[in-house]
């Protein structure tokens, strides 16, 4: 589609359907009907950041921080492992403890086991990637959260947009599948640079997209701004499932966080993917980056509960590592 076609089907809600059954077709005829799982292991809320959108950004004084050990992180992983999962997934704010040494340390632990690593651990020099790529590391997650460059400043203080997109360069220089995304409903964010953010996706051969309604936190300068839009998000998921057919795309937590049935309608529309989360349920709550955000109590029961949900939908969990489908 040419950008005029995307902007309309972004702006109008007629061929909403359309879409979303046509998303649901591509994703079916290019990475099938598994779904992969990906165990999310949430090792840190302490950032030095001060996106304007997210909960963890550093003057949030109200947030308890916490660190999770090496040996923490290594039973999360083992017990992720236990329950099947072939990916585990290391997300954290950007957190300067975590030097490289340390990093490098967990990752090769994590990788003595027949697992695929992802990371999402914000922006590193080109050095730092390169390492954490020879410990064993196979993805990373840096969503560009919005193309328009005068919007990334304006919600990243102290940040640059320019350093971001050459992080996603460098990683993908080093080998690694590289997943991005963006969020839906920022302030000022119009349909047009939405409209640009799936073009940028396809530009870059993002291997994963990330796609989730903005959530405002009531500890941040967002505060007082309305949520992102369910079904926006949605059709800028789906359009990004018809624009890069083979990709993996993930129904994202705050989906489901927004919409009550939110992760199902998104495999429904072009999601493959679930990165369900393994830490303790008093880490994910203090894992706050938007309030409510969907959670599990108990890892094993979780996973039953998904599986049947995704049967239920003649879907079934993928016992591969899950890398995109070239
Ligand atoms: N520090 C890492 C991980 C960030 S958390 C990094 O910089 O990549 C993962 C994602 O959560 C972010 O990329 C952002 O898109 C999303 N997020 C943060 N705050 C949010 C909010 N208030 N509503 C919805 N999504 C949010």
């Amino acid at each position: 589609m040419n950008k005029q076609e995307i902007i309309d089907i972004l702006s109008n809600n007629s061929k909403n359907n359309w879409l979303f059954n046509k998303a649901n077709q591509i994703r079916h005829n290019f990475v099938g009907d598994e779904i992969h799982l990906r165990a999310l292991i949430e090792f840190s809320n302490v950032c030095k950041r001060q996106c304007y959108y997210c909960g963890l950004q550093s003057t949030n004084k109200e947030i308890e921080r916490y660190r999770l050990k090496k040996e923490d992180i290594l039973f999360y992983s083992k017990k992720a492992i236990k329950l099947g999962y072939k990916t585990i997934v290391l997300q954290s704010g950007e957190d300067d403890y975590f030097s490289s040494d340390k990093l490098c340390e967990i990752i090769r632990e994590i990788k003595k086991n027949d697992v695929a690593l992802t990371l999402s651990i914000g922006e590193k020099s080109f050095e730092e990637y390169k390492e954490y790529k020879k410990a064993g590391a196979d993805r990373y997650l840096l969503r560009i959260e919005t193309t328009d460059e005068k919007l990334y400043q304006k919600m990243h203080p102290n940040a640059d947009f320019k350093n971001r997109i050459n992080c996603l360069e460098n990683l993908k220089t080093l080998g690694y599948e590289v997943g991005s995304g963006c969020l839906v409903g920022l302030p000022e964010q119009t349909i047009n640079s939405l409209a640009d953010d799936i073009l940028f996706f396809k530009e870059i051969d993002a291997d994963m997209i990330g796609i989730g309604p903005f959530i405002p936190h009531p500890q941040t300068p967002l505060k007082n701004s309305s949520s992102g839009d369910f079904w926006l998000a949605l059709k800028v998921m789906a359009l990004t499932r018809i624009e890069l057919p083979n990709i993996n795309i993930p129904a994202t937590t705050a989906m489901e966080t927004i919409h009550p049935n939110g992760r199902i309608i998104a495999l429904n529309s072009g999601a493959n993917v679930i990165m369900p989360n393994v830490v303790s349920f008093d880490c994910q709550k203090k894992y706050e980056i938007y309030p409510n955000k969907a959670n599990s109590t108990n890892a094993e029961q979780y996973k039953t509960e998904l599986e049947k949900r995704i049967n239920e939908i003649r879907r079934f969990i993928s016992k591969d590592k899950g890398f995109r489908k070239k």
